[in-house]
């Protein structure tokens, strides 16, 4: 037998048992004579105590014990004299009769505590170590307890759990696809799935009514801290179903999980158009923690003769609340942050509403007291207050003054971790221009429905034509969305037609969808959640990668495993594939 305990289990009310636990060696330290080693597995650490007067062999051999060896041992269960009530097994100890050396150890390349020396890279070489540490292994206790509770909230209202295949053929999601070859089919590639999106949908058109799958998709795309080529969702689909109903059952899921997981009881989640998003916060995922929103001033400062506001399309503020006292040089870091090359601004203009009642800003030139008196006021400012201003074409000086929005209430504190903010964003565009291919692509994906109302918009201002989809924000993450599906053959055709397909593709690529529509395809629509995501901001981390047991790096790559790597000249020539 290895063990009659874990390592986090034993207290007072075990005293005398004679108990077998094993476990990793944390850390030794010889003290009046005696030799204390902490034992440590997933449920915690043990004391363990060898004294000489008992066994003085035994000692020494506990004594030359390295770290993290693997060891059993049997002993009796003693009251400490020093107790430690940062332990759940900080009353007792055990006083050890026999040890057993499982397994040695070499000295880990970096310490297995909560706070290691180990930086980045060289914990994920030996990420297996790593996840001995209790704030990475906590961090993936919380992700399972996540999947828990999504899994019982959605058994409990008839989803269905239903795996669909990970070699598939491309899903437009927007991404590029990873390809894998098919050595049976020589020249042909399988893609891996960006989503099992047609799958679900197919799901639907076979009468399953509630699907979910937290499954694994994967994305070809750029790196960053909240992305990761593989990543995990929280996949769902509904038949007979319309909007509300998807976002109330959903609404109901992350609630579920806040509650239970955090304690957290929200009210019923605001919700906001996309348009309003984009005026108000100049993003579709605002940080609604605080208020800063937007006001447009072109009625307030253009015609004045100050010529960048003069010839911008926008000129456009917002009032961080009480800031008035920053100084010329904060100032002018805020000015260099917005001139970036990342945000590309041109400059920033400020008003500043002193505590006396005067008012000063940068363009004091160009405008009256009085007109700076109306600037004021239509921010509502109050003595105190800076108003921040900037001006440019409208889709653009809107994604800026959002980034100094962000970067002012990152600076005032405004942005707490621990404070939650869902938030509803409805009522997208159907498309998107791309410059870049010089046409439309769909902005959720090509299976989301028009609004019925805006359908006869496609052919003239395809722009304007708003989609049944919708996003779940949660503290400025997206972190869900989806949207009701076209389920009908014709409407399906057309929308492919606008996203540049011919006939003849759309068949190739999504025939099957569409022949599906044919057999009686029941009204649908579904949602996803970026189950890593989530995971990161219940557990209050900037990065899905502490999330993640066995994550790549910004490079994509898998330090451990050294992946990916080059594979043999006879498997290249088994796929039929040659490197050039
Ligand atoms: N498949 C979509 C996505 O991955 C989600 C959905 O529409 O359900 O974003």
């Amino acid at each position: 037998m290895h063990r009659t305990h874990t390592c986090g289990e034993l207290t007072i009310s075990d005293l005398d048992k004679t108990v077998v636990l094993s476990g990793w060696v944390q850390k030794s330290r010889d003290l009046g004579g005696m030799t204390f080693i902490d034992v440590r597995d997933r449920y915690g650490v043990t004391q363990l105590v060898f004294d000489p007067a008992d066994d003085e062999t035994l000692r020494l051999q506990a004594r030359a014990l390295g770290r993290e060896y693997v060891i059993k041992v049997t002993g009796r269960v003693i009251e400490r004299e020093s107790k430690n009530t940062k332990l759940s097994t900080g009353d007792i100890e055990i006083k050890v009769s026999s040890l057993d050396v499982l397994n040695a150890a070499k000295l880990p390349p970096f310490t297995i505590e909560d706070d290691t020396d180990g930086g980045d890279e060289l914990r994920m070489k030996y990420r297996y170590l790593d996840l001995r540490r209790n704030p990475v292994r906590n961090n993936l206790v919380l992700r399972h307890r996540l999947a828990q509770e999504t899994r019982k909230y959605l058994d409990a209202h008839h989803f269905l759990e239903v795996e669909t295949p990970v070699l598939i053929k491309s899903t437009p999601e927007g991404a590029r696809d990873f390809v894998v070859p098919s050595r049976m089919n020589s020249g042909e590639f399988y893609a891996l799935p960006q989503s099992p999106q047609t799958f679900k949908q197919l799901l639907m058109v076979s009468g399953f009514d509630r699907y979910f799958q937290i499954v694994k998709c994967f994305r070809d795309e750029d790196l960053r801290a909240d992305r990761q080529p593989e990543f995990t969702q929280i996949d769902c689909e509904m038949a007979f179903v319309e909007q509300e109903d998807i976002i109330l059952l959903f609404e109901g899921l992350i609630t579920h999980l806040f509650k239970v997981i955090k304690g957290v009881d929200f009210g019923a989640f605001p919700r906001m158009s996309y348009d309003q998003a984009m005026r108000l916060y100049g993003s579709d995922k605002p940080d609604i923690r605080f208020g800063m929103a937007f006001v447009e001033l072109n009625d307030v400062l253009k015609g004045a003769g100050f010529p960048v506001f003069d010839n911008a399309e926008l000129v456009v503020g917002f009032n961080a609340k009480a800031c008035a006292p920053y100084t010329r040089k904060q100032l002018d870091a805020l000015t260099d942050y917005v001139r970036r090359p990342q945000i590309g601004a041109s400059g920033l203009v400020y008003l500043r509403y002193n505590e006396d009642g005067s008012l000063k800003s940068s363009v004091d030139k160009f405008y009256s007291a009085e007109q700076l008196s109306q600037w004021a006021q239509a921010f509502n400012a109050q003595p105190g207050d800076l108003l921040l201003v900037m001006a440019g074409d409208t889709d653009k000086v809107r994604k800026q003054l959002n980034e100094l929005r962000l970067e002012v209430a990152s600076q005032l504190g405004l942005r707490d971790k621990n404070t939650y903010a869902p938030l509803w964003v409805t009522d997208f565009p159907l498309l998107e221009w791309d410059d870049e291919s010089g046409r439309y692509h769909a902005m959720h994906h090509p299976f989301t429905s028009p609004k019925t109302e805006d359908i006869p918009l496609l052919d003239e201002q395809p722009a304007r034509v708003r989609a049944n989809a919708y996003d779940l924000v949660i503290n400025g993450t997206e972190v869900g969305g989806g949207s009701i599906r076209i389920h009908d053959r014709e409407l399906q055709s057309l929308m492919f037609k606008h996203l540049g397909f011919t006939p003849e593709e759309a068949q190739k690529q999504f025939g099957f969808l569409l022949e599906a529509f044919t057999y009686g395809a029941p009204p649908h629509g579904g949602i996803a959640f970026g189950f890593d995501r989530l995971a990161a901001i219940f557990a209050g981390l900037e990065s899905i990668r502490d999330v993640i047991a066995f994550p790549k790096n910004n490079a994509g790559r898998d330090v451990m495993i050294d992946s990916p790597s080059l594979i043999a000249d006879e498997q290249l020539a088994e796929l039929g594939i040659a490197i050039r």
